[in-house]
This record gives structure tokens, C-alpha cells and sequence, in this order.
């Protein structure tokens, strides 16, 4: 199929995949096909089915716009999208592998200055602090945030003495960052959403998409996996498999360990192995513990359940609960600011809908990187 394209021959073709590339976010093999189709039978000057385009195709035609475009620090590149096992056993396709174009040099400023303001990208990068930092410990490794925390974020942090990997930008580079209002908020979440940066849940929660990890990747491990003193500190933690960014899988009991597996690798990985083990401390591999949003809806379960069973010792006898309110503290650290969220949720829905019908919304146009009309 891709003999229109010989060699190093960068033709018209290869410019029409590069330009329909660079009008979306990302693209998969599935994705590609109905493009790739659609540049053949305008080079053969006869219909080509979307059928007949091949993986080899689509890698012939990344190769080409990825030698076109290195001089430009820019670079296509590829992962596999972190599904959950019982998300792909839900869905009947195969996880598809997703090309992105990524600016290899950048870090989030210099990738979303053309479409967002200084004051958006400072709310951008505290909602990544809420993600990678905040809402990743020890403890629990969310690695997400919800829509009211991300909301409660539009609010400009003066709380120096909380690491925030923004917070030296904000006060060296020209100023303090201002706070958004919290409809700014949200529409540049939904906009984070709509390029392909961030993933809503269906819980409602934000986490980085595969995109985002790309084209960031470097700069999560430079800005979290070391602290203020310069120590090192793995806040961005790999999968033993496959050696990409985890934020969505297994981890090992032990938390001082760093054994980490995305969930479909744990399958190949383990099926070549005597025994489910850490492949870091060797210790019993629960495939219990996670990384993502079930470490807090598992742990909402647990609190939950021990709120419960706290009440319960409390009317049943009277046995103090204190062991209880010790165990609700050691694990529920995190639960306890989402609950305290959850209660204020009300005012925020009601403050959101005010805003919103005022209209107040004043995102600056500007363009979509890597969108063109021309
Ligand atoms: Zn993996
Ligand atoms: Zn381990």
C-alpha cells in the first residue's frame, strides 16, 4: 500500500498525513486507517478501502513525518493507553496503541502557551501538584483529582510553604499567577479534556491522559521525583514491565517498595514467572493494592466500612473506639479531605451555576497547538 511513497521521497502524501495528524491530539492504527485511505485513493486516482491500509502503512508514514519534523524538536510518538483488566475486559477491542505529536524539548509552559494564558497554565500546573503530588502518597496513589478539588484550584495558592512545582515560576516570572474564577476553571478543564491533555472518568475525575504523559514525561520526572533539598523522591513511578510512566495499575504491598505493573502487564508478566511476585521485593503480589482512581475508591470502601464498624462499637460496647479513630486516621488521611470536599460540593454546584449564568466566561481564543487550517 505504501509504494506511492518510496524511500526518502517526502510527497504530498506524506504532507496530508502530517497535516491530519497534526489537526488532532492523538490518533490510533484505527483511526489512521480512513486517513491513510483517503490520501491513497487520491494518490492512486482510485478508492482505497480504509480495509486495505496496513500497521506497516500507518509506521512508514510516522517514520517519514517523524524525519520531517525532528529539526523542529518535534516528534511522534507512541504508548499504550493504561487500561484497567476489567476494562478491557469489557470492551471487545484490543487496547490500541495512541500516536501523539510531542515537542520533545518542552515543558508545560512551552506546550500550552499558544492556547492558554500565564494565570490558566499556573491553574494547570497546581492541578498537576494535585495530581502527582498532593493526591500521590505514600498512602494512596490516586494520581487524580476530582472536579470539585480541580475547581477549588482556580484559586491562586499563597501558601508558600507548600512544594508546589509552580509556585517558583508564579513568584520569579513576572508576578504571582492570579486566581481564575471558578467558571474559567472549568472551561479550561473541559478544554484540557477537548486537546487530549487530561481524562474524565466516569467518577467525574481528571487524571493526565496518555498524550499528556508523553509530551511530559520528562518534565514529571524533573519536577516530582525531587525535592527541595535536591533528594530524590519517586513520586512518578515506572511499571516494572514495560518501563513506561505508571498511573494507573498495580502496586506492592510493601509501600516503601516501588514495584509498580500496569494491570495488562501483569498478565504477560507473570505468566512467564513461577510465582506472582514484587518484581522489586519479591514479596506476594495481591493485585489488590493499586495506582490510579481505585486507590481512593478502595480506600472510600475501607473508611467507610470502618466508619461503620466505629459507630457500631460505640453502640455496642464500650470498648473505647480509639483503636478504630487510629485506623481511620492511618488510612484515611485522603478520604477525610475528599468527605470534607463532598460537604462543601453543594456550595461550589450553586457558586458554578451563579457564575455560569452570569456568563462571565472570557477564555482568550487562541489556537489549538498543532491544529492547522492551512
Ligand atoms: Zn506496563
Ligand atoms: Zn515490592
Amino acid at each position: 500500500m505504501a509504494d506511492g511513497v518510496a524511500g526518502n521521497d517526502y510527497s504530498d502524501s506524506n504532507r496530508a498525513f502530517l497535516q491530519a495528524f497534526m489537526a488532532r491530539s492523538t490518533m490510533t492504527f484505527a483511526e489512521a486507517k480512513p486517513v491513510l485511505a483517503a490520501i491513497f485513493s487520491a494518490h492512486e486516482g482510485q478508492p482505497v478501502s480504509a480495509d486495505d491500509v496496513t500497521e506497516e502503512d500507518l509506521h512508514s508514514y510516522i517514520n517519514a513525518a517523524n524525519t520531517a519534523i525532528s529539526p523542529f524538536d518535534l516528534e511522534i510518538r507512541s504508548t499504550l493507553p493504561q487500561l484497567r483488566l476489567d476494562q478491557q475486559e469489557n470492551e471487545s477491542t484490543p487496547s490500541e496503541r495512541v500516536y501523539a505529536l510531542v515537542n520533545t524539548t518542552s515543558d508545560p509552559v512551552m506546550q500550552l502557551a499558544t492556547t492558554y494564558t500565564a494565570d490558566e497554565i499556573a491553574f494547570i500546573k497546581r492541578i498537576l501538584d494535585a495530581i502527582f503530588d498532593t493526591n500521590n502518597t505514600r498512602r494512596s496513589e490516586a494520581m487524580v483529582v476530582s472536579g470539585i478539588q480541580a475547581i477549588q484550584l482556580a484559586k491562586a495558592s499563597t501558601d508558600s510553604t507548600r512544594r508546589v512545582s509552580g509556585a517558583a515560576t508564579q513568584q520569579t516570572q513576572g508576578g504571582a499567577a492570579q486566581s481564575l474564577t471558578m467558571s474559567q476553571a472549568e472551561m479550561v478543564l473541559k478544554q484540557l479534556v477537548e486537546d487530549g491533555w487530561f481524562e474524565k472518568s466516569r467518577k467525574g475525575n481528571y487524571s493526565l491522559s496518555p498524550r499528556g504523559l508523553m509530551e511530559l514525561r520528562g518534565w514529571l520526572v524533573a519536577t516530582y521525583n525531587e525535592n527541595d533539598e535536591g533528594a530524590r523522591v519517586d513520586k512518578i513511578k515506572f511499571c516494572a514491565a514495560c518501563r513506561d510512566i505508571i498511573t494507573v495499575g498495580q502496586r506492592c504491598e510493601n509501600r516503601d517498595c516501588l514495584g509498580r505493573l500496569h494491570d495488562m502487564c501483569t498478565r504477560n508478566f507473570f505468566r512467564m514467572r513461577q510465582a506472582e511476585q514484587c518484581p522489586v521485593c519479591k514479596a506476594p503480589w495481591s493485585g489488590e493494592k493499586f495506582v490510579g482512581e481505585r486507590a481512593i475508591t478502595s480506600m472510600n470502601n475501607r473508611s467507610v466500612q470502618n466508619n461503620r464498624r466505629m459507630t457500631n462499637t460505640q453502640r455496642e460496647s464500650d470498648i473505647g473506639p480509639s483503636t478504630q479513630v487510629t485506623s481511620l486516621a492511618e488510612d484515611g488521611d485522603e478520604s477525610d479531605i475528599l468527605s470534607s470536599i463532598h460537604c462543601r460540593r453543594k456550595h461550589f454546584q450553586t457558586t458554578a451555576m451563579t457564575l455560569r449564568l452570569a456568563g462571565a466566561h472570557e477564555r482568550a481564543e487562541g489556537h489549538v497547538p498543532y491544529s492547522s487550517d492551512a
